[in-house]
């Protein structure tokens, strides 16, 4: 199937979407991924997310339950089945933290759309910051072993960008426990966040330190990316964007609402985190393109991934 046939196979879809159906990026699909978002914005509003180049402001403002998600979800896993579309792998989710304690406690999208998608036997891949959540009893059985991949984001060892998300000891730890369970766990180290200015992106020895705690949790795998700069974080953190902005504008250049780094750029900002991941004998995956340090956005589409050796 084509991408193009594909993405416009789940135009009427409510909830069940094609991963990054941008126009721009569809020819250069190289897998199919679904994506599910069960909610609207985002309550750990870390300081860096692209997702406010394309979130209405009430809903960063006010995160939410999406509409009749439950119902909605059910309609689209039965129209997908019914178009016998196969089983591509569902990404939870590109735009929203999935387990986030109020917003779970409340409505609980995440673990039913875990349940509903294990029992029609579609492969998952959940990225969390909040992977602790995942320990409980009942998300541990809504998750499937051998299709489950568990992405924890782990970009710092503290909280100076992600004001509200869970401390980032405490993901390691819950990362030791999910490997003990047999889950397939990934820790992403993104975004790597240049140090200008103000802003102290991540230094040599905090990336050192995340790759071996990662490693001693049981984790084999880094997936990471440079930041980019998306010029929506001007509306939510205006000194934040003002004072990167800068920086990239010397070392970057703009594509459309973001920001991006030049080539050797990347490489220069990545090579400690690829340094520390060859010692500690952790594989470093990007994304497939014409380089091998290109962009893989963080939370958002996830596409075919290449170990950077
Ligand atoms: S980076 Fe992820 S967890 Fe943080 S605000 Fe954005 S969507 Fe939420």
């Amino acid at each position: 199937m084509k991408p193009q046939s594909f993405v416009k196979s789940l135009e009427n879809f409510y909830v069940v979407k094609p991963l990054n159906p941008f126009k721009s990026r569809v020819k250069y699909m190289t897998s199919f991924k679904l994506a599910i978002n069960p909610y609207r914005g985002c309550p750990y509003k870390c300081i860096y997310c692209y997702i406010y180049g394309y979130t209405r402001m009430s809903d960063i403002r006010y995160p939410a339950s999406r509409k009749l998600f439950k119902r909605r979800l059910r309609r689209d896993i039965r129209e997908y089945a019914r178009l016998g579309l196969p089983k591509y792998p569902v990404y939870l989710s590109p735009s929203c933290e999935p387990l986030h304690p109020f917003l779970e406690n409340r409505y609980g999208n995440t673990l039913y759309a875990l349940r509903t998608l294990k029992e029609e036997g579609f492969p998952v891949i959940i990225s969390t910051k909040n992977p602790s959540r995942l320990l409980r009893e009942e998300y541990l059985e809504a998750l499937d072993r051998k299709s489950t991949t568990i992405h924890i984001s782990v970009p710092f060892l503290d909280n100076r960008f992600e004001p509200n998300a869970s401390l980032p000891i405490g993901r390691i730890w819950a990362a030791s426990k999910l490997v003990k369970e047999g889950l397939t766990v990934y820790i992403r180290v993104e975004p790597i966040i240049p140090s200008y200015g103000a802003i102290a992106g991540q230094s040599k020895m905090e990336l050192k330190t995340i790759v071996k705690e990662a490693r001693k949790a049981g984790v084999y795998d880094i997936i990471s990316k440079c930041l980019l700069l998306s010029i929506g974080v001007s509306k939510v953190y205006p000194s934040f964007y003002k004072e990167l902005k800068p920086y990239y504008l010397r070392h970057g250049y703009s594509d459309g609402t973001y920001y991006m780094l030049d080539y050797n750029t990347r490489i220069r900002l990545l090579m400690p985190l690829y340094k520390a991941c060859r010692r500690n004998n952790v594989r470093l995956w990007t994304q497939i393109n014409d380089l091998p340090f290109s962009e893989t956005p963080s939370c958002n589409e996830l596409e075919s991934l290449t170990y950077f050796r």
